[in-house]
């Protein structure tokens, strides 16, 4: 009796599907999707002593046989420290080879811009994090200028409104186009400003090591052949989630 099994054999499948899973589930759920489309978006307000947005700039180093790029952010602009992907962009821009400006141009980080918001379209999820690059933010800063469109959207009080972001175009045809819904409104639900997500977690910047892993043995410039399987794949960082490469580049 003694050998009779009394438990389940987490199988080697079962493990891969758990990951997929988690993927799935856990790391996407609090980032907004845009849609094709018109997206209705009440953005919060910052907490107290804190901005509605944080600014980051990221870089989205591509490794050859993984779907998602590594993403972290520049410790050069944010933390006045030495950079791997900064540094390999350097030595390219500096050997005066054409294709080598080209992979420059690659590695050099990008603005990304998060915020608190909330979906009309899914208010029960409460607060999700919205990540847009240089585009949507110009525009509403613009709008916030504008007293005669509105003004402060952010309040979260009847002065207050949602904002439409439509999405247009594909890959790097991409565009974002920012206007104020037609009349103000309270944001609905004050709980919601309690349970915002903390923004700043995505301007941190990695240690060394914690790059140094994130990298691997590649640093900045991955060699075609130098992976070899998923199983060694680099593991995403919070700020993987945040990632709507669409118009990435168009941005700029
Ligand atoms: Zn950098």
């Amino acid at each position: 009796m003694a050998n009779l099994q009394k438990y389940s054999d987490w199988s080697m499948d079962e493990a891969e599907e758990a990951e997929k899973e988690l993927e799935k589930l856990g790391s996407n759920a609090d980032f907004l999707k845009f849609d094709k489309g018109k997206n209705v978006l009440r953005f919060l307000p910052g907490k107290v002593g804190e901005k509605p947005f944080v600014l980051v700039q990221q870089h989205f180093i591509e490794i050859p046989g993984s779907t998602s790029p590594i993403v972290f952010a520049c410790p050069r602009i944010h933390a006045k420290r030495a950079c791997p992907a900064c540094e390999q962009a350097d030595k390219l821009r500096a050997s005066g080879n054409p294709a080598d400006y080209d992979r420059a141009g690659k590695l050099i980080p990008r603005l990304r811009v998060f915020a608190n918001v909330i979906s009309r379209k899914d208010p029960e999820k409460g607060p999700v994090v919205a990540a847009f690059g240089k585009q949507v933010y110009e525009q509403l800063i613009a709008l916030r200028k504008n007293e005669d469109a509105g003004g402060n959207f952010t309040d979260p009080g009847p002065n207050g409104f949602d904002v439409i972001v439509e999405k247009s175009g594909e890959g790097l045809k991409t565009e974002y186009k920012v206007w104020p819904q037609r009349k103000t409104s309270p944001l609905g639900n004050d709980e919601w400003l309690d349970v915002m997500h903390d923004l700043k977690r995505y301007a941190r910047v990695a240690s060394p090591e914690e790059l140094n892993r994130m990298l691997g043995s590649q640093g900045a410039s991955p060699a075609p052949q130098a992976r070899t399987g998923g199983r060694s794949a680099p593991r995403r960082t919070a700020a993987d989630d945040a990632i709507d490469t669409d118009g990435e580049n168009a941005d700029d």
